[in-house]
């Protein structure tokens, strides 16, 4: 991957968390020849305007990071947005990029494909072992599937499709919203609110004790391209930085990272969701991948990113 640093790439979905990481990375790298195409340019779910645009622009190699996503409010709101939106862009992007001779597609999706109780931490292999968590399920059933049809047509065709599985990810283009948002971006907004209203407390749902995984985007996007480079097995692979905490102190380094000086108050009745979330990224970790970026440095980052480009634009 690394020998052909002109070699044409396709980053789906570059504008989103992952995706702009993604390009960041490559970019860093010395990857010169990326196509990118914002959703008014290309529509994924089409497959005609999918299959034009790949006879015209030939990639070699495609990075599948374009999904419809959203928090538990939204999946619940619109689940058929998420099951059908996603099993279209997928399809279309690599039955596209098979049959116009990419080389290698990496596709991403998510650590809800597991089942709810699936055992911690969580190997690749409890994949389709149980239930899925019901809230989440249609965007889940999509990612499974993305999963099976890469796997699919290196069955049947020896093509070289590959899966990443990333954990609760944060960093620059994260979402910010106050409720559907996820714990970290909503963390740091709502300190960084309450320290310049000086406020003397900050509410945290829960009862801070459940245990999350975190990884900064960046180092999700040196996975891609390691993967890239060394990985082309049948298996879909975890990405996580192996580290828990808890929310509790979570929201203890976001307080510092911000520098707010009031108190932490628990609002019991917000529900704690699964008490333990944790990934097994030994398959990745063997192969030599490791993550660089602490919770610590990527919080000071994500804070700068938000201080910089959300909070600016308020
Ligand atoms: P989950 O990992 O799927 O449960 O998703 P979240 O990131 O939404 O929540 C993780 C944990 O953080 C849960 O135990 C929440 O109750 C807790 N939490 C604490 N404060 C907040 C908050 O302001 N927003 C969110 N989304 N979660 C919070």
């Amino acid at each position: 991957f690394f020998s052909d640093k002109s070699a044409k790439i396709f980053v789906a979905g570059h504008r989103g968390l992952v995706g702009s990481a993604i390009v960041r990375k490559l970019q860093s790298f010395g990857f010169s020849n990326l196509v990118l195409r914002t959703h008014s340019e290309l529509d994924l779910t089409v497959q005609s305007a999918v299959d034009a645009f790949f006879t015209s622009e030939k990639p070699k190699f495609v990075i599948l990071a374009a999904a419809k996503v959203g928090g538990i409010h939204a999946n619940n709101t619109y689940p058929a947005d998420f099951i059908a939106i996603n099993l279209q862009i997928q399809t279309n992007v690599i039955h596209s990029s098979f049959t116009h001779g990419v080389e290698k597609l990496l596709f991403l999706g998510s650590s809800c494909i597991y089942p709810k109780f699936a055992p911690q931490p969580i190997p690749e292999s409890a994949l389709l072992t149980g239930p899925l968590e019901p809230t989440n399920e249609w965007y889940a059933i999509a990612k499974i599937a993305g999963i099976k049809i890469c796997q699919a047509y290196r069955i049947q065709h020896n093509w070289n499709a590959i899966s990443g599985m990333p954990t609760n990810l944060y960093g620059p283009n994260d979402n910010f919203h106050p409720e559907n948002s996820h714990v970290l971006p909503a963390l740091i907004r709502r300190f960084h609110e309450a320290k310049v209203s000086k406020d003397k407390e900050v509410v945290v749902w829960g009862s801070g004790s459940p245990l999350r995984e975190f990884l900064h985007v960046d180092d999700l996007a040196d996975a891609v391209v390691f993967m890239m480079d060394k990985y082309s097995g049948l298996s879909h692979l975890n990405v996580g930085s192996g580290k828990e905490v808890t929310i509790k102190e979570l929201a203890e380094l976001v307080k510092e990272v911000v520098g707010f000086e009031g108190e932490l108050v628990w609002d019991k009745t917000k529900p704690d969701g699964t008490p333990r979330k944790l990934m097994d990224s030994s398959m990745l970790m063997e192969l030599g991948w490791e993550p660089k970026i602490s919770l610590k440095d990527g919080l000071v980052d994500a804070y700068k990113w938000y201080l910089e480009n959300y909070a600016a634009k308020q």
